[in-house]
This record gives structure tokens, C-alpha cells and sequence, in this order.
């Protein structure tokens, strides 16, 4: 979850989600601005798949770093996990889903005669 600290906390045992879970979240905003969802990894399905998912490198050379790797229900699952070590689980947290939702929409479209 989103923990306003700039990052989310991860959750130590999975939830899993359905369609009742969504449609409630929803009902405050798009739920990707609250919560950070995980799923299989769609390897060459993903634009940043090169037989390795580049995000998890870009992970670990951008992202802030927590003090200790955190409990996580997904470890033994987790694609950035088997690339990298406990090292990107120390950046993992400040990976939010999608920024762009909480930010203001874009002004109108001018419009041309
Ligand atoms: S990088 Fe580490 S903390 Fe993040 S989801 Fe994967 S196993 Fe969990």
C-alpha cells in the first residue's frame, strides 16, 4: 500500500485480490494510487523484457534505498528478486504503480479554428 512516504509498504503474506476488492477501491479513486499490485511476469509480453526485466535494473540504480530488505509474500516469486538479490528488495519500496494517477489531469486540448 501506498504509505506517504513517497514508497509503499509490502505486504509480508499475498492478498489476493477480486473483482469486489476492485470495484470498493475504486469507489476512492483509481486504485493504483493507493496500492501497488503484483502479477506474473509477462517476460516478452513487457516492453522493458530483453530476456531480463530492465526495470529491475533500472531499480537498482536509481531507486532510494530502505534501511532492510523488507518481509515480502511474493520473495520466492518475484522476478526483480531473481535478478538481484536482497539488494533491490532495499529499493523495492519506492516503486509506486503508477505516479501519473496522482497528478492533476491534463489541461484541456486547445482547440484550432
Ligand atoms: S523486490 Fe524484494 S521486496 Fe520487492 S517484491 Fe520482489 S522480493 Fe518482494
Amino acid at each position: 500500500m501506498v504509505d506517504g512516504s513517497g514508497g509503499v509498504s509490502i505486504l509480508a503474506e499475498p492478498l489476493l485480490i477480486d473483482d469486489a476488492f476492485i470495484a470498493a477501491a475504486a469507489e476512492r479513486g483509481p486504485p493504483e494510487a493507493r496500492f501497488r499490485f503484483a502479477g506474473p511476469c509477462a517476460e516478452s509480453g513487457c516492453e522493458n523484457w530483453d530476456g531480463h526485466c530492465r526495470f529491475g535494473a533500472s531499480l537498482m540504480e536509481h531507486a532510494a534505498r530502505v534501511a532492510e530488505p523488507p518481509a515480502c509474500g511474493i520473495r520466492a516469486t518475484c522476478r526483480w528478486h531473481a535478478q538481484h538479490g536482497q539488494q533491490v528488495c532495499l529499493r523495492c519500496p519506492a516503486v509506486i504503480t503508477n505516479v501519473a494517477v496522482e497528478r492533476e489531469p491534463p489541461a484541456a486540448s486547445p482547440t484550432f479554428p
